[in-house]
């Protein structure tokens, strides 16, 4: 029976439950696979990246922090969603044996709002917190759904402008600051996309920001709730949702990009949950 040979490469690495992921997908479909964690360095990732298509057999890997903008300069054929998320998550190599880049980051978050939370987009009126790489990497699927509005904030406000110019031909994103932020009106769905939650910092304190209608999903993900999500609740939050479902989901759709089968993740989504 034919092996996949698959790989996610970061640093640091040892953190990535991945491998776990990919495996249970695998499962599903009776796959043999291996998947292995990659630590590279900033010097070395374009060549390991290479080396493992070229001379490793791998049919595809994952890329996470702090290589997903190598990954896209590294990149000859990108999709249009790793073009305008100018970073790629998953790479694969096409029938001419290029290497292709995708970000699946976006339709992650997607999906598991839509799909394993129930929570709408489509006319719903939106903050972001955060104007990074994830930001980045999650507007152009999120204004696919056509919400009412998006509002970035973010700490450096004139990042969250670079963001709203770049994005200005799909949509009109208002723009604002966490430290001094207006806002219109409680938003109907508040996402943390800054990393505060990595060092159990806010991002915001104005508690006017969450109303009892509001649904607070914050991309970072820990065993227990992160900062922001205890927060949120304190703050009388519809619902508080971490970013579990969203890694289920982007590796959900690397994984049909390299297999050609569509998993189910509701039972990864339990396994993150007590892992
Ligand atoms: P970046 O380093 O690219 O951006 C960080 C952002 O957070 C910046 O906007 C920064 O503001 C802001 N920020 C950092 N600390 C604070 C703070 N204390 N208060 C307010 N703002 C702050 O990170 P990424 O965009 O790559 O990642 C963001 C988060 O998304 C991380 O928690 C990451 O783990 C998560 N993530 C989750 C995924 C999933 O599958 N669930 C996938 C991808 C990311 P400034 O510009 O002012 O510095």
């Amino acid at each position: 029976m034919t092996s996949y040979q698959f790989a996610v490469f970061g640093n640091p690495i040892e953190q990535s439950k991945s491998p776990q992921i990919h495996s249970r997908f695998a499962q599903q479909f009776n796959i043999a696979m291996d998947y292995r964690k990659i630590l590279s360095t900033a010097e070395l990732f374009e060549n390991d990246l290479q080396e493992f298509f070229t001379s490793k057999g791998g049919n595809g890997c994952n890329v996470t922090a702090p290589f997903k903008e190598q990954a896209y300069n590294k990149c000859e054929i990108l999709t249009p969603t790793a073009q305008k998320a100018r970073a790629v998550n998953t790479v694969y190599l096409d029938e001419k044996k290029r290497l292709c880049g995708h970000n699946s980051d976006g339709a992650g978050l997607v999906n598991d709002l839509l799909n394993n939370q129930q929570v709408t987009l489509a006319g719903s009126n939106i903050l972001i917190l955060g104007a990074g790489g994830a930001t980045r990497g999650i507007l152009e699927p999120v204004i696919a759904q056509q919400p009412a509005s998006i509002i970035l904030a973010n700490r450096t406000v004139e990042k969250a402008e670079q963001l709203s110019r770049e994005f200005s031909d799909l949509y009109k994103i208002h723009t604002t600051s966490t430290e001094n932020p207006q806002y219109p009106a409680t938003p109907d769905l508040l996402i943390n996309a800054t990393s505060a939650s990595l060092t159990a910092n806010l991002p915001v304190s104005d508690r006017n920001l969450v109303g009892p209608a509001t649904v607070c999903y914050d991309l970072a993900y820990k065993q227990e709730p992160t900062a922001f999500l205890n927060w949120a609740a304190d703050c009388g939050a519809a619902k508080t949702i971490d970013g579990k479902g969203m890694l289920a989901e982007q590796a959900a759709i690397s994984f049909e990009i390299w297999t050609r089968h569509r998993p189910a993740t509701s039972d990864v989504i339990t396994w993150l949950g007590n892992n």
